[in-house]
């Protein structure tokens, strides 16, 4: 009776310390049974999947937003000609 309930206990466990496995901010042995967990777990799997997407997309969106050194030269050369 107590595996399901376990099974379950572990998912909510593996969620609330996703964001922080996927920081590398848990410490050695939640980081062990949340990948783990993940291998055996399809749902949990996809979740971390996706958050792995999220994360990669803003910072890709992030480098993006902080590299226009180009753009600052550009508009620094338009004012000194104006
Ligand atoms: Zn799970």
């Amino acid at each position: 009776m107590g595996s399901t309930n376990t099974r379950k206990g572990a998912c909510g466990e593996v969620r609330r310390g996703l964001d922080a496995h996927l920081s590398g901010e848990l410490g050695a042995g939640a980081a062990r049974r949340t990948r783990a967990h993940i291998k055996e777990c399809a749902p949990c799997a996809a979740l971390a999947a996706e958050r792995l997407r999220v994360r990669e997309l803003l910072r890709r969106a992030v480098r993006g937003v902080q590299a226009p050194p180009h753009l600052a030269g550009a508009i620094r050369a338009m004012m000194r000609r104006g």
